[in-house]
């Protein structure tokens, strides 16, 4: 009603200035009978006049109206809106003013206005009482400008602060007629919602624009933001970025199941935190540590994904520089002590899982104090630095080569051979490789120095087992040992593996010699059918070795193999039983004897291995016929097709081929067939216990089954009672070879014996 009977009045007083004057005019007329107007003029103005009354009343009524619906707008509006006149005098508010008028009289120190209708609004423009704020003035000076036409509109924001929290408003001046003439409205309006907004927008800004990089992606993953760090980071611009999957930053180093637990993780927690390993633009790998949100919405499917990053090479850079002090060596870079204990004792525990030995070489030098004292430390340091280098050149790349201090070097070596020998060796000819590597001068600074090792070596792994540093200990007696030696040598800790090691080397030596000096020779064992009748005999090799007498084969072939020397040996004794059967050729009562001749796996894989047999049989003019050459199966499982060519090719001249120790090798009986053998030589270790062992007994019936249905001879090897050759009879098998026909004899003896028969 107060906005609305403002307006009125101030738009209708020039009406009802006339109204009132021309109804006082008529009873002024009636009373006294008017001397300036004629009746019927008088009955015209009064008819007009009430139509004027009329049309006012309508009037009235539709603003009435139009009022009321205007005051229910305002009073619905969120704002607080006051109507102040020229003077600034509040004429009308809405319902919100005077609620917020009411609230905010509550706290002193607001400009707002306490205020409702006839209240000067200019009266309550001060200075904040308490906070000193001017906001109270602001708001004067621009109704007052507003007011004098000087301004078409004023804003301000202001705080508001109540006891819980500050509330924010937003104050707008307007003016109602044109240059402010007809007054004007103040409304306020409550912005703290927005403020509250708008600052969580700019925290999450600047917080977005941080040091660490970060990538917004929708649902599939898509890159939709990135922020300056990101950028910084991985080399790529926004604009590279935005549109992509985060896989132009994959390294190739994580396979598809870290992923997948990436992914499951973000699934079941919403989150993923880890370090990963990215590629930036330029290509080089970084690791970086990310943590990863899924965002949500109310449903609670994902909307968005949010990763935070840091490139952390720098720490995993330190990191490594602090393992690399602790684990190796500064001076030479070699693994410390505490890095050698680590893999021995790995490679202890891997060693129980197999019969692989593996041996430590404890190297100190000879004289080193000596140097330190004569020359300095500085020149020390550059000879262990040129030692360290020695040693590296002398091992292979899975070794370990590590200073445990001053001048003490250990080198393990693992993956040796089984057997003990065979892995001492192996050792020993590292050891021997480092004693020549010193051989060289060491170039120091100006001074060429010579110094020499002495080392200590023992084995470990396999069956033998150690504890802990007990290897490193055995290694180092062994290297006082070698200093005691004399220095520049090497020593095991192992007394016996000393010998046997030493012995072998002097074994390898003599065998040199025995091939040159014609020490060896042959014995010769008959082999029968039936009852005795010798048919053959196999040539088999012996040693008469000038201080140790006759050393059996077991005991040199396998050194001969492994050293190279059974081509040559093999040779020999392939040749000599070809003149032998040239020889006994032209004696009838031996000329039907054929030969067995034990062949070597190195000499059968020879490229020229049936030239070299055609040769021999050229040479020594026997007939190949009579000549029989004994394969194993282990030999026999390379290269198929080019062994059934070499036998092929010697079978179409006559020569036979049996296979030895046969049923100790793993052969599919399907590859066997494909052979062209002669003969299938059961071995002995089926014969020893066959009258007693049932399994040994069927082993031999499935071998003679065997060779009748491939169409192949059968002969038992190691017949040493007649039990045997009974029941090797009994199960088809009528040629044998055996001490109990006959013991391995020199050639007088075997044709002594043959004759005899
Ligand atoms: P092998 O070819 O299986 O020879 C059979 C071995 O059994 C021979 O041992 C022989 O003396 C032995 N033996 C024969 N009958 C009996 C018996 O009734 N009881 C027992 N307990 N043993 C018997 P030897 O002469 O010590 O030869 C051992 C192995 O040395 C041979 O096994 C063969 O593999 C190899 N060998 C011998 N001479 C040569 C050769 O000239 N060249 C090559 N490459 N290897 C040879
Ligand atoms: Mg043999
Ligand atoms: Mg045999």
């Amino acid at each position: 009603g107060l906005l609305t009977g403002w307006i009125l009045k101030r738009q209708l007083s020039p009406l009802l200035h006339t109204a009132h004057a021309l109804r006082e005019l008529a009873t002024a007329n009636r009373a006294e009978a008017l001397p300036v107007a004629r009746p019927d003029e008088m009955g015209q103005l009064i008819a007009s006049f009430n139509q004027v009354l009329d049309n006012h009343r309508q009037r009235e009524d539709t603003l009435r109206a139009s009022e009321a619906l205007t005051q229910s707008i305002l009073n619905s509006l969120n704002a607080s809106i006051a109507v102040v006149d020229e003077a600034g005098v509040i004429v009308a508010v809405n319902t919100r003013w005077q609620e917020f008028a009411l609230e905010n009289s509550l706290q002193p120190g607001t400009p707002a206005p306490r205020t409702g209708v006839g209240v000067n609004y200019f009266s309550v423009c001060k200075p904040t009482a308490g906070n000193g704020s001017d906001d109270g003035v602001q708001a004067g000076v621009g109704l007052r400008a507003v007011l004098d036409g000087r301004l078409p509109i004023f804003h301000l924001d202001y705080p508001c602060d109540s006891p819980t929290q500050v509330r924010w408003f937003a104050m707008t001046i307007m003016p109602l007629g044109l240059g402010g003439a007809g007054g004007a409205v103040i409304t306020h309006t409550d912005i703290s919602e927005r403020r509250q907004t708008e600052e969580s927008l700019r925290i999450a800004a600047t917080a977005f624009e941080s040091q660490q990089g970060m990538v917004i992606t929708d649902a599939q993953r898509r890159i939709l933001r990135v922020n300056q760090a990101f950028t910084q980071i991985t080399g790529y611009s926004a604009e590279e970025a935005i549109g992509q999957g985060p896989h132009i930053l994959a390294s190739g180093r994580h396979d598809a199941e870290f992923y997948d637990r990436m992914a499951q993780a973000l699934e079941a927690e919403g989150i993923w935190i880890g370090e990963i390993w990215n590629r930036r633009k330029n290509g080089e790998v970084y690791p970086e540590w990310l943590s990863i949100s899924a965002v949500r919405n109310p449903q609670g499917s994902t909307t968005h994904y949010v990763g935070i990053f840091s490139d952390i090479s720098e720490q995993v850079r330190a990191k490594a520089q602090i393992d690399h002090l602790s684990f190796y060596d500064p001076l030479t870079h070699l693994p410390n002590r505490r890095l050698l204990l680590d893999r021995l004792d790995q490679a202890l525990h891997t060693s129980t899982r197999h019969a692989r030995k593996n041996a430590l070489l404890f190297v100190d030098l000879d004289n080193f104090k000596m140097i330190n004292d004569t020359l300095g430390h500085q020149q020390g340091d550059r000879l262990l630095v040129q030692v360290a280098q020695r040693l590296r050149s002398c091992t292979r790349d899975g070794d370990t080569v590590a200073r445990l201090g001053s001048d003490e070097f250990v080198v393990m070596l693992e993956n040796l051979a089984e057997d003990n020998i065979e892995a001492a060796t192996q050792a020993e000819s590292v050891g021997n490789h480092i004693i020549g590597s010193f051989e060289a001068d060491f170039e120091l600074e100006q001074v060429h120095h010579h110094t020499t090792p002495s080392i200590g070596i023992t084995l470990f792994g396999g069956a033998s087992v150690a504890e802990g540093e007990e290897p490193l200990k055995q290694a180092e007696l062994a290297m006082f040992q070698a200093k005691a030696a004399g220095r520049n040598t090497l020593r095991f800790f192992e007394a016996q593996m000393q010998a046997e090691v030493s012995a072998r080397a002097a074994l390898e030596a003599d065998l040199r010699t025995a091939l040159a000096q014609q020490q060896l020779l042959l014995h010769y064992q008959p082999q029968v059918v039936g009852a005795g009748r010798i048919t053959g005999v196999e040539v088999l090799v012996r040693w008469q070795h000038p201080q140790r007498g006759m050393v059996p084969p077991v005991q040199f072939i396998p050194l001969a193999e492994e050293c190279g020397l059974i081509l040559p040996l093999g040779q020999w004794v392939l040749e000599t039983a070809c003149a032998q059967l040239t020889a006994w050729a032209h004696d009838p009562a031996l000329a039907h004897l054929t030969v067995a001749v034990n062949v070597s796996a190195d000499q059968f894989k020879q490229a020229d291995f049936v030239a070299t047999v055609l040769a021999t049989l050229e040479r020594t003019g026997a007939n190949p016929r009579r000549l029989k050459l004994e394969l194993t199966e282990s030999m026999l499982v390379d290269d198929v097709e080019a062994i059934i060519a070499k036998m092929d090719a010697l079978k179409a001249r006559g020569v036979a081929f049996s296979l030895d120790d046969f049923g100790t090798g793993y052969s599919s009986l399907a590859y066997l067939k494909r052979l062209p053998l002669h003969q299938l030589k059961i071995d002995q270790g089926f014969v020893r216990n066959i009258v007693t062992d049932p399994n040994d007994a069927a082993i031999a019936r499935m071998v003679v089954g065997l060779a009748e249905s491939m169409g192949l001879a059968v002969i038992a090897e190691g017949v040493e009672l007649q039990a045997q050759a009974d029941m090797l009879a009994h199960l088809g098998c009528h040629a044998y070879q055996g001490y109990l026909f006959g013991r391995p004899v020199p050639l007088a003896e075997l044709e002594a014996r043959v004759r005899g028969q």
